[in-house]
């Protein structure tokens, strides 16, 4: 394991302190394969992304955000995404497939090689996110390994609080996620403080709704030593008033809680407006105000797309998911 996630091996051969034989043996039963780089770009603010071509053909998108004293790489969990936000550039694309736990861990495998494959002291992805394209708990089972690998002292050893999953709030999933992996750092895209809104911008919504959702918050957060991140996308004039604000305030109430604004990242076609700098910050003095951490989310990589919304990769075959709308199985 130390070869290949700690020194980015990828030639059983090259394990030196293997044996010759158990070497050869590996070689001829299994093989370490990378997703592919096909491209690799870098914005003027240190943003990176990479998209990465799976074996079938279909492309992700996986993003290295560095930052004073630490690198997250957001990291995708699915080929374009059922859920259907309004806002989202991945909702675009529609839906392929769930990726593979090789395919999930292989975004750190590859980012770690491309940013130099330190070693644990100097090492240069510190947190990893679950934020890139698609729903992480509606492929449950393999993103759950994925982050054993990350967490495991012989693969990336990270801790629990560097690695957060955001989800779109798939609440039966949520308890099972805690006793899965002891309780990573948890992230929900909110973005409304009313059903009626929420249920426009993010149809799950409808499914599992926002009492439900900070009820499953609560008991994730029930060892009262962690908060959930709420998410919360600033759209002109939708759902950045200040009496947003203060819903939002009443509604965390008793949910230890911070808040992540982010700015709305426009992408073509898209119906909405990002808010004017005033509303953001207004709003968030009235969370500030109240005792809620709150804060804004830079924009980063937007000249290469690679800002939260923006992520598009290609997805090859989307028959698939009108089949699955069209079973009733949609996750929406
Ligand atoms: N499906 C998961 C993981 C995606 S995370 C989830 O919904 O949380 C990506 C984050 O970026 C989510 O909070 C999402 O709501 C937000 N986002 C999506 N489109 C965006 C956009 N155009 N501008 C800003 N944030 C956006």
């Amino acid at each position: 394991m130390k070869w290949i996630y700690q020194f980015g091996v990828d030639d059983f051969l090259a394990m030196t302190n293997l044996s010759k034989g158990l070497r050869a043996r590996l070689a001829e039963v299994a093989e370490i394969r990378p997703p592919e780089v096909v491209l690799d770009r870098e914005d003027p603010d240190g943003t990176r992304k990479w998209l990465l071509r799976l074996a079938d053909g279909n492309a992700i998108e996986t993003v290295f955000i560095p930052e004073e004293g630490r690198g997250t790489l957001c990291v995708s969990s699915q080929v374009g995404c059922t859920l259907n936000c309004d806002f989202c550039a991945t909702a675009r694309q529609g839906y392929n497939r769930n990726l593979t736990v090789d395919e999930i861990i292989g975004q750190l495998w590859v980012a770690n090689r491309a940013l130099g494959n330190r070693p644990r002291e100097a090492r240069v992805i510190t947190n990893v996110v679950l934020m890139g394209m698609g729903e992480p708990l509606l492929n449950f089972d393999n993103v759950v390994r994925a982050v054993s690998l990350m967490l495991d002292d012989h693969a990336y050893g990270l801790s629990r609080r560097r690695v957060t999953l955001s989800t779109a709030g798939v609440v039966p999933a949520l308890d099972r996620l805690r006793e899965a992996t002891g309780g990573i750092a948890l992230a929900v895209s909110l973005h409304a403080v009313t059903d009626e809104l929420r249920d426009r911008l993010v149809p799950l919504n409808k499914k599992y709704p926002i009492a439900e959702l900070l009820e499953a918050c609560r008991r994730y957060t029930a060892d009262g030593r962690s908060r959930t991140t709420f998410e919360y996308v600033m759209l002109d004039g939708v759902n950045d008033r200040p009496e947003d604000a203060r819903a939002l305030v009443r509604l965390l109430q008793g949910v230890p809680a911070k808040v992540n604004l982010i700015p709305f990242n426009p992408f073509p076609g898209a119906p909405y407006r990002r808010s004017p700098q005033a509303a953001i910050d207004r709003f968030r003095d009235i969370l500030l105000r109240a005792g809620i951490t709150t804060i804004t989310r830079k924009t980063r990589g937007q000249e290469i797309d690679a800002a939260c919304g923006q992520l598009a990769g290609r997805v090859r075959d989307r028959t698939r998911r009108s089949r699955r709308l069209q079973q009733g199985r949609g996750a929406a």
